[in-house]
């Protein structure tokens, strides 16, 4: 980290050179259903943030709030004041920039984060910023002026990779964390992000929780491989599934591997394969979406010839229904009070996190299933297996999400892929149930 400290900038007063020009009136003679978006466009802007903190081989690394996700920030914030944009800057760092409709209502958001993790690709997040940026410009440039005005944010700290919790900056727009509280976040490299928003330029003075807007829609990748394996276009995500993360200390009795009786043993690596496999048959039991898996597993003394004396584990339980999730803890539960009584052993749980499942709002599942048809497009309802931002938008406001597919399912890597095709097909939907949204009276 630098310690050059940087003055902070207001971003309410940024000059705004080459503003477009776009004609105040003429809504009635554009037949908006019709309107497309510029893919070129779409892929020139993501490739050009990819080069932000571009890494060798491909991908970026723009940790939040580092030097880099400034660098990032500032050429989304040329983008959107190129357009003429109206932006905000929040006490967290959120940015929001909105194109005024012909009435002054509750805007219909769009948004996702353009964090990366350290080794990240260059779509993850920055598609649904992106895209919306290109539908604010398509919308503009095609002289129509929606009822309702359009907005397109970027999170801060959606990735949780330098600052835990991951999507702080949307936990803090709907007022689920105060922002006094995510000042005091301490890095994972002993930056305070209060200090480090204000060192970067990035210290806004707009209030949280923010606008509440009138629907909130992210276009995401996938970040799995089910779109590309059945062949899809355009996933119509259903809500995110809850996730139950816990940390199993298995205590035993360190011992010799050879003179040890077996009936003798107190084996924490014997009962946390027991555990390992209890998982697996859980999730296979419980049937789809349950899923489980064993994580991390750490053996102490770790030794060849020595029964170990302790075991380190992590257990992730996850499913769309939070009844089904409970039930999964409880067998793990009662699971491991048999394991630990037959082999006499300790085991010590902590939950390391827990988040309920989110229902996406079922007007806007429609609407996105609805239109991704009208354009032809081939669709899946599925939950989202990964934290979104629109999930914590969805405490206050109607929201959803559209999926678009990820070559092999391959993301948080540098190789992370989606085809420009259908980049362009998932922003072409965003468009359209945005700009019916935008219609809708208060
Ligand atoms: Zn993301």
């Amino acid at each position: 980290m630098s310690d050059v400290s940087v003055p902070p900038i207001d971003r309410h007063d940024d000059p705004t050179p080459d503003r477009l020009t776009v004609p105040p009136t003429g809504s009635s003679d554009v037949d908006s259903a019709a309107l497309r978006i510029n893919g070129e466009r779409l892929t020139r802007r993501l490739s050009e943030l990819g080069e932000v903190g571009g890494l060798e081989g491909g991908g970026c690394a723009r940790l939040a709030l580092t030097d880099a996700d400034r660098d990032g920030r500032d050429l989304v914030i040329t983008w959107m004041t190129e357009l003429g944009l109206d932006l905000i800057t929040d006490t967290v760092g959120n940015v929001t920039a909105t194109l005024a409709g012909r009435e002054n209502l509750a805007p219909v958001m769009m948004g996702s984060h353009i964090d990366t993790v350290q080794t990240g690709g260059i779509y993850d997040g920055n598609l649904g910023v992106l895209a919306g940026l290109e539908v604010i410009e398509t919308v503009m440039r095609s002289g129509f002026v929606p009822r309702r005005p359009m907005a397109v944010a970027f999170f801060t700290d959606e990735e949780g990779a330098r600052f835990a919790p991951d999507m702080l900056g949307s936990l803090v727009y709907v007022g689920a964390m105060s922002a006094e509280e995510a000042h005091d976040i301490v890095s994972i490299d002993g930056a305070r992000l209060g200090d480090e928003l204000e060192r970067i330029g990035y210290l806004g003075s707009s209030p949280c929780p923010g606008l509440v807007p009138h629907a909130f829609i992210e276009l995401h990748i996938e970040q799995g491989p089910v779109l590309e394996r059945e062949g899809r276009d355009i996933g119509v995500v259903t809500g995110v599934q809850g996730i139950s993360w816990q940390r199993l200390v298995i205590t035993g009795q360190s011992a010799h591997a050879g003179t040890t009786p077996m009936e003798l043993r107190h084996d924490p690596a014997y009962v946390a394969s027991e555990i390992a496999v209890f998982v697996r048959r859980l999730a296979e039991e419980l049937g789809s979406p349950q899923v489980g898996t064993v994580g991390t597993f750490d053996l102490h003394p770790n030794l060849i010839n020595v029964v170990p004396a302790s075991v380190t584990m992590t257990v992730d339980l996850r499913n769309t229904n939070e009844e089904t999730l409970k039930q999964a803890e409880a067998r793990l539960v009662k699971f491991c009070d048999e394991v630990m009584e037959s082999e006499g052993v300790t085991i010590e749980a902590t939950s390391l996190a827990r988040f309920e499942p989110v229902d996406f709002h079922p007007e806007v599942i429609d609407r996105v299933e609805d239109e991704a048809k009208g354009q032809g497009l081939s669709t899946r309802r599925m939950p989202s297996g990964a934290g979104h931002d629109a999930q914590m938008l969805a405490r206050v406001s109607r929201a959803g999400m559209i999926f678009v597919p990820s070559v092999e399912g391959i993301s948080h890597n540098i190789n992370e892929f989606t085809k420009a095709s259908d980049n362009e097909n998932g922003a072409n939907v965003l468009l359209q149930v945005v700009l019916d949204l935008a219609e809708e009276k208060p």
